[in-house]
């Protein structure tokens, strides 16, 4: 069996009450391919209010979580509270985070042993600076980002984990990686899990591509053989999100 093509729409920052009923009501009523895995992460503050209104056949993700299942830790959410209101999935590492609130690599590589733990899917964000690009280490940064959460995490977990690959200078840029860029990156993460996880896990294992995706650019992106998906931000908040869930049909 093939992979299964995963759509998912990061809203970040952005939204209200009526704004986000309105998208969720857009989403669930469209028609869109049964052969996509869909998951929409909105801000913490409307991910019940998401999940109420969406199609239960479309999942919702938290945009992050804390490390430890509960405590003094003022501010945060725990992957078993997602779990116990119905949020199966969590963006990690996604650098927004890693370059404004200063995550490292490993910090983000315990929170996702910690939603794995508790049987929270976790889109897995990684992904150069352009002047990693320039200098020519894309590769080794993201393995790098890799590497760290691969060493705190059994090989089983890479069944409930999806590698979003999104180049920095790429997201919300309206630059987006060339196919043949992405495609090339992709391939390179592929390889990087059967030496460093499993066969298995490189043939089963969605990489998705993150970073300007558009309806304009997603089926020429979705043709490419790694790229299993897409990590979409602005234009998820647009109706133009529909075609890009349809983009593999
Ligand atoms: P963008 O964001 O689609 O707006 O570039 C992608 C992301 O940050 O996940």
């Amino acid at each position: 069996m093939g992979r299964k093509f995963f759509v998912g729409g990061n809203f970040k920052m952005n939204g209200t009450v009526s704004g986000i009923k309105d998208i969720v009501h857009n989403i669930s009523t469209a028609k869109t391919d049964p052969n996509t895995e869909v998951v929409v992460a909105p801000p913490a503050l409307y991910l019940l209010l998401t999940r109420e209104h969406l199609d239960p056949k479309f999942e919702v993700a938290a945009q992050n979580i804390f490390d430890k299942p509960s405590g003094a830790f003022t501010g945060e959410i725990s992957a078993s509270q997602l779990k116990d209101s119905g949020i199966n999935w969590t963006l990690l590492g996604h650098s927004e985070r890693r370059t404004v609130l200063r995550e490292d690599d490993d910090f983000i590589a315990s929170k996702t042993k910690s939603a794995i733990e508790q049987g929270v899917g976790v889109i897995l964000c990684c992904g150069e600076s352009l002047e990693e690009r320039e200098k020519g280490t894309t590769v080794d940064v993201v393995t790098r980002q890799l590497d760290a959460v691969n060493k705190m995490v059994d090989k089983e977990a890479w069944k409930n984990i999806v590698i979003a690959y999104e180049p920095i200078w790429a997201i919300g840029t309206g630059k987006v990686a060339t196919t043949e860029q992405a495609q090339e990156v992709h391939a390179a993460i592929r390889d990087w899990l059967s030496k460093s996880v499993s066969s298995e896990a490189a043939e089963n294992t969605r990489i998705i591509y993150g970073g300007s995706v558009s309806d304009k650019n997603c089926r020429e992106l979705a043709k490419e053989k790694d790229i299993d998906g897409f990590l979409v931000g602005g234009a998820s908040l647009k109706p133009a999100f529909v075609d890009i869930i349809n983009a593999n049909q």
